[in-house]
C-alpha cells in the first residue's frame, strides 16, 4: 500500500489492531504512511476511531517493530537466557516451517497444534480451521478467550437475539443499565461504533445507569452510579425483575414461554423443577387440557423454544387451533435452576 511515490493520497481500508475492524483513511505521501484518520463513510466507527488506532504510523515504523523471520540458534531455554535471535531469510523460514509440517503430517498429523488469538483482526482463523482439517489435525485452540472471554455475552445474545454480538439499542434507548460492564464506553465489540452511539445517546438525553462497586470509566459518564457493593450484582437483578413482574406486570409472555423456562412448574419447597415421577422430565401446566405434563409431551399445546423450527405441521395446527379457541395455550410460571 505504501510504496507509490511522489503521491499524497488518502486509502480507505480497516484498522486491523483489534478485532473492532474501525473503518480508517490512511494518508500516503511519497510512500510513507503519515497519517490515519476515521473514515465517515465506513458504518463501523462512523469516522471515529480510538488512540490507538490513531497511533498506527507509530506501531508500523516503530524501530522495534520486528519485520523479519528470527530463528533461535540456543537451545537452552529459561528465564533470563538469551535466546541468541538470528536474522533469516522468509525462504528459510517457509522451507524451515514445511520441512517440519511434512515431519508431521508423516508421523502423525494430530501432533500438529495451532494457537491463535482472538483479538485478531482479519478472521484468519477460519483459513486456519480449513488449513487444520486439510492437514488432519483437530487440534486448534484460540487462547486469550478461553473461559472468560464472552462466556455469558455470546450465550445471552444468542439466545436473545439470535446474534454472537450485540450493542445496545443506543439510537432508541432512552434509559440504559450497565452492570460491571463497559459497553459504550470503549469496550466489547465495535468498540468505539459503541462509545460513538452511547456519546450520541447521552447528548439525545438517555439515561445511562451504571452498576458498579468502583467509578469505573463507565460509571464516571453515567446519569446514575449505583455502587453496589460486590458480589450483589445478581440480587440487585433479581430484585428488578421481581418488581417489573410481581409489582408491574411487566413482561414478554410470549417470549417466556417460548425462548425460556419460564413455564416449567416449580416446587415451592425448594425452588426447583417439579418432575415427573416415572421419568424425571420437567413438568409444565397445559392450561388447555387443565393438568400438568412432561414439557416435551407432545399434546402440550405449548412448544420449546428449540422445537418451533422443527414442529410438525399436526402440532403447530394443534397449537395454534387451541390457543385460537382457548387464549392462552400454558400458565407462565417462574423460572428456576435445573436439579
Ligand atoms: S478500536 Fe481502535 S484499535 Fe480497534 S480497530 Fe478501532 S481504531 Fe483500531
Amino acid at each position: 500500500m505504501a510504496t507509490t511515490t511522489g503521491a499524497d493520497v488518502w486509502i480507505p481500508t480497516c484498522c486491523g489492531q483489534c478485532y473492532c475492524m474501525c473503518g480508517i483513511k490512511v494518508r500516503v505521501q511519497n510512500g510513507i504512511v503519515t497519517e490515519i484518520e476515521g473514515n465517515p463513510d465506513a458504518p463501523t466507527g462512523r469516522g471515529s476511531i480510538c488512540p490507538k488506532g490513531l497511533a498506527g504510523p507509530a506501531l508500523l515504523y516503530d524501530p522495534y517493530r520486528v519485520n523479519y523471520p528470527l530463528k533461535r540458534t540456543n537451545p537452552e531455554k529459561g528465564l533470563g537466557v538469551d535466546p541468541k535471535w538470528k536474522r533469516i531469510s522468509w525462504d528459510e523460514a517457509l522451507d524451515t516451517i514445511v520441512t517440519k509440517l511434512k515431519e508431521c503430517k508423516a508421523r502423525d498429523p494430530r501432533g500438529l497444534y495451532f494457537q491463535a488469538t482472538t483479538t485478531q483482526a482479519s478472521e484468519i482463523r477460519f483459513g486456519v480451521i480449513g488449513f487444520m482439517k486439510g492437514f488432519g489435525t483437530p487440534n486448534y485452540w484460540v487462547s486469550g478467550g478461553g473461559l472468560h472471554c464472552g462466556n455469558g455475552a455470546h450465550f445471552m445474545n444468542g439466545i436473545m437475539h439470535m446474534a454472537w454480538s450485540i450493542i445496545p439499542d443506543f439510537a432508541h434507548a432512552n434509559y440504559t443499565m450497565n452492570f460491571g460492564c463497559s459497553k459504550g464506553h470503549g469496550a466489547g465489540h465495535s468498540a468505539v461504533q459503541n462509545a460513538t452511539q452511547a456519546a450520541d445517546a447521552r447528548a439525545r438525553g438517555n439515561k445511562n445507569v451504571v452498576f458498579d462497586p468502583f467509578q469505573s470509566a463507565q460509571a464516571s459518564k453515567a446519569w446514575e452510579w449505583v455502587p453496589i457493593r460486590v458480589g450483589t450484582d445478581g440480587a440487585l437483578a433479581l430484585g428488578i425483575v421481581n418488581a417489573l413482574l410481581n409489582e408491574h406486570g411487566i413482561y414478554d409472555a410470549e417470549y417466556l414461554m417460548y425462548k425460556t423456562n419460564a413455564p416449567y412448574l416449580v416446587r415451592p419447597s425448594d425452588g426447583r423443577y417439579k418432575r415427573d415421577d416415572a421419568t424425571k422430565k420437567p413438568l409444565v401446566w397445559d392450561a388447555v387440557d387443565n393438568c400438568p405434563k412432561v414439557f416435551d409431551d407432545p399434546s402440550v399445546t405449548r412448544v420449546q423454544y428449540e422445537d418451533t423450527a422443527h414442529e410438525s405441521r399436526s402440532a403447530r395446527w394443534r397449537r395454534t387451533s387451541s390457543a385460537a379457541r382457548r387464549g392462552t395455550s400454558t400458565r407462565v410460571g417462574p423460572s428456576s435452576r435445573s436439579t
